[in-house]
This record gives structure tokens, sequence and C-alpha cells, in this order.
């Protein structure tokens, strides 16, 4: 399909009737002018709201259950009266019923058994996508658009890995093609649901919190799109949060190796793994705002057409710092090392940083602090003789911490600058607590103190001038 676009819609381009309307109106536009696919996100909170049910159901709580899932009603009920006209209201509200209902009988399953077994769970949160689907869907038929609801299951293969799914993207591209070409050559716009997919043999599964960006990846790569927009509620990509600091700027562009590192290293604004299927690809992909159409976006290339150097920071703060420290000459650091790495190898455990040095051969490692527990429970017990014989140290764990990251093409022609982002940070007073830089130079990640994060992320922000215009830049480094 020549010159398709795949657009996705995250929760707050969604979170009511009005965005949901601006949604379709900018589907539409697009619509007119190129083959275009939707893949839209939940409501703003609804994945939130439909996992704490599931909480409720598995600590055996039928009121908090039967409170979650009256929010979750009324939240669409409203959305459904504000959006549709009244003709279109009553199958919309029926839809609503049904998929509530299956959200119910799962949840009700929970209850029972008071558990809440992955699998399960996948298929009960996937109803929040499958619920802004159907009435997108319908408001966009409504409008004069033809335009079906197509849950992702029935496109996206993945593997069982529930919770957190990968895909398996040959038989995905037999599958979306065969559903969603007869729709594209029959004038029908796709509206499809982020986050979800199935197993081979039709298990639900999902791709992770955020994972409806992913989806749209998916497909894109599945469907050799020419571009893929994801709409959310910022700018686009930006030298950071702007919630952490209030002079973040956007960057025109992007390259998929800093847009990766920059996701990895905890800018929310995209999933981590969204740019892996179109990397090689090379297929464009814009960040924009919803909130702002006009504006001009982020665009993700494979090279820029600007100079590089430090151009953002990103910081992660649900983190954990685990160290490990031979005992004796017994055993070397390495050797340790390379049954620690090959137990977190197992247990899929995602090592964020990895820092070691001196005599003493110690070394540590970062991960996310919902890994933490798994993390140490492989440790250990694939370390338990060492440990009980005294060649290792018992393992230490430190909590109190936090990632920064600098990403930015093209540091490795920037002499000094690592030396500025560290003296920043100390200037702030905030104590650094280990270091690492990859070969490749696009990332220099820092572990500090947690209560000095937010401070560090700002000050390497203003040292680096990175919320300014390049020539402003070169003269804070000069100066
Ligand atoms: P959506 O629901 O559209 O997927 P998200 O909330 O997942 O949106 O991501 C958008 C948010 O990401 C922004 O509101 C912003 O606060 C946050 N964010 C974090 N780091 C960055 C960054 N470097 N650039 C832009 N936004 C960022
Ligand atoms: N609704 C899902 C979440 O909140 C997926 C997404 O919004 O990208 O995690
Ligand atoms: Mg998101």
């Amino acid at each position: 399909m020549k010159n398709l676009l795949v657009m996705k819609f995250g929760g707050t381009s969604v979170g009511s009737a009005e965005r949901m309307r601006a949604a379709a109106r900018l589907s539409a536009e697009q619509r007119k002018k190129r083959p275009l696919v939707i893949v839209v996100s939940a409501m703003s909170g609804v994945t939130d709201l439909l996992l704490d049910a599931t909480k409720h159901a598995e600590a055996g709580d039928p009121k908090g259950l039967a409170a979650s899932i009256r929010k979750l009603d009324e939240r669409h009920e409203q959305a459904c009266r504000e959006l549709l006209p009244r003709a279109a209201q009553k199958s919309a509200r029926a839809g609503i019923h049904d998929l509530l209902g299956e959200f119910e009988r799962i949840s009700r399953g929970m209850l029972m058994l008071h558990d809440r077994p992955p699998r399960s769970v996948d298929e009960a949160i996937a109803v929040g996508e499958r619920l802004s689907a159907l009435l997108i869907a319908a408001f966009l038929n409504a409008e004069g658009t033809p335009a079906a609801a197509v849950n992702a299951a029935e496109l996206i293969v993945t593997d069982a890995v529930f919770g957190n799914a990968s895909p398996v993207m040959d038989q995905t591209a037999s599958k979306s093609r065969a559903r969603l070409f007869p729709l594209l050559e029959d004038g029908v716009l796709s509206v499809v649901t982020g986050f979800n997919g199935a197993t081979a043999n039709g298990r639900p599964t999902t791709l992770g919190r955020g994972g409806s960006d992913f989806s749209a990846s998916i497909l894109a790569a599945a469907l050799e799109a020419a571009e893929l927009w994801i709409w959310t509620d910022v700018d686009g990509i930006m030298t950071a949060d702007p919630r952490l600091v209030p002079d973040a700027a956007v960057l025109p562009e992007v390259t998929y190796r800093e847009a990766a590192e920059l996701a990895y290293n905890g800018a929310k604004v995209l999933h981590p793994r969204t740019l892996a299927p179109l990397m090689d690809l090379a297929v464009p992909v814009w960040s924009k705002n919803s909130f702002a159409p006009e504006k001009p976006g982020t665009k993700i290339v494979s090279t820029l057409s600007t100079p590089g150097g430090a151009r953002a920071v990103t910081s992660l703060a649900k983190v954990a710092l685990v160290s490990l420290e031979p005992a004796s000459a017994e055993l070397t650091g390495v050797q340790i090392m390379a049954r620690a790495l090959d137990a977190l190898a197992r247990a899929n455990v995602e090592v964020l940083v990895f820092s070691s040095s001196s005599y003493r051969q110690n070394f540590c490692f970062l991960v996310r602090s919902e890994e933490l527990s798994k993390t140490t429970e492989v440790l250990e017990s694939a370390l338990a003789l060492e440990l009980a014989h005294g060649y290792l140290r018992p393992i230490d764990v430190d909590q109190d911490v936090g990632l920064l990251a600098v990403v930015g093409e093209g540091m490795r022609g920037s002499p000094g600058l690592a030396g500025r982002v560290f003296t920043a940070i100390s200037r702030a007073s905030i104590n650094i607590i280990a270091i690492a830089q990859g070969s490749s130079e696009l990332t220099i990640a820092i572990v500090v103190r947690r209560d000095g994060l937010e401070a560090a992320v700002r000050a390497v922000h203003a040292e680096c001038a990175m919320g300014k215009p390049p020539s402003a830049r070169s003269r804070a480094r000069r100066g």
C-alpha cells in the first residue's frame, strides 16, 4: 500500500469526548489525503483503573471491584453521551456494556481464586483500549467517515511473555495485512487498539505499560507504512521532561538511536521499544502534540542535519543499585560477574547500568525497582555456595538512588563534556554514586542520590544550555 500513514493517539489525546473528537477530526483530515490506519490508547487513567480493579479482585474485595467497575462505566458512558449523536448512542452503550461485562467476568474469576494470573490480567486490561476504539470508531462513522474498531489481538502475534510481550513480526505482517488491507481498499478507517496482542494460539497479551507506541510501530513495520505519527500531549521530544525542567525545549529532529536511548532511560514520551521495528526500515516517525497540531513536532530520522552534542537529559527514579564484591582471592570478580549476569539473563532482568572498577574487583549494576526482588532472589540462589562459604560479601542493595542520562549523537566530538556534566552535578551538592559511558558515547549514565535527582537533571540541562539554540550552546561551552 503506497504512502500509508499510521497515526497513534495516546491516553490524553483520547482522554475525554472533546479529545476523541479532536483525534477523530485529525484522522478524517489525513484520511482524505492518503491511506491511513490509526492506533488508540485507552482513555487516560483507564489502564490504572482496570489494574486497580483486578487488585481488588485478588484481595477478595468485591465492593472495591464493583466501585472500580462503576467508575469505568461512568467514564465511558459520559464520553459516549457527550461524543455521539443520540441515534448512535444505543449501540455504543451496548458495546461498552459487553466489554465491561467481559472485564467483570475475568475479574470475578480472580476474586474466586484470590489470584491475578498474568495471562488473565492481560486479557482484562486490554479492555481499556477496546473501549476507546469502539467510541472513536462510532464517532467517525457518525461523522460520515466509515470506520471499524479492530482488536489488535487479531493482528499482532506475540510471544507468551504476559505483561511485556514481544512481537513475532512475520506472522504479525501476514495477519495484519490480511485483515487491514481489505478495509483500506473499501475505504474503511481501521481504529486499532494499542497495547495488546495475542500469542499464535490466541492467548491475549500486552506489550508493557505505555505499549501503544510500540503497537503503532509494529503495525507501521508490518504494513510497510511510509510514516508513523505519534500524537501526544507535548510538542514533541524535548531536551528534558517539561514537568521537571520548565525551560525544556522541543528538539526538531532526533535520531532513532537518540530517541531509543532517551526512552530507555526514562523519557516517557516514547515506549522504549517503539523504534526497534522501524530503525532498519528507516520509516520516519513524528512525535506531535494533538493539543496543538499546527506545531511541527519532532522528526525521528537516521542522521541529523544539525550538529550533535549533549542534546537531552532524562531520568529514572524507581531504580535500585546492587553491588557485589568478592571476599577472598578464591574467586575473581570476573567469575562472579559471569555467574551473576548469567543468572540475571535467565530471569529476564534488565540491567540499566553496569559499572566495575577497583583492585577489590567489586562491581555494581542498576535495575528497575520492580525487578529488585526477582534480582536478589536469583542472585542469592545462583551464588548460594559462594555466599555461604564467605567467598562473596553479602549482596548490597541501595534503593535510595536515581538514574540520570545525558544523551546525544556526537558527544564524542565534544571534549570535556563529561567533566562539565559531573561538575554541574557536584556544584549542586549532589553525590555521584556510579558512572557508565558506553563505547558508542551516545549516553552518559550517572547514578546519583535519589533526593538530588531532579536538581541534577536541572543542573545538567542548564550547564549544557540544552533549552537554548545551538549558537548559544557553543557560547556556553566556550564561556
Ligand atoms: P501518551 O499518553 O500520549 O502516550 P505519555 O504520558 O506516555 O503520553 O508521554 C508524554 C509525557 O512524557 C509528557 O507529558 C511528558 O511529561 C513526558 N516526558 C518525559 N520526558 C520527556 C521528553 N524528553 N520529551 C517530551 N516529553 C517527555
Ligand atoms: N493504556 C496503556 C497504558 O496506560 C498503554 C498506553 O497508553 O500506551 O500503559
Ligand atoms: Mg505513552
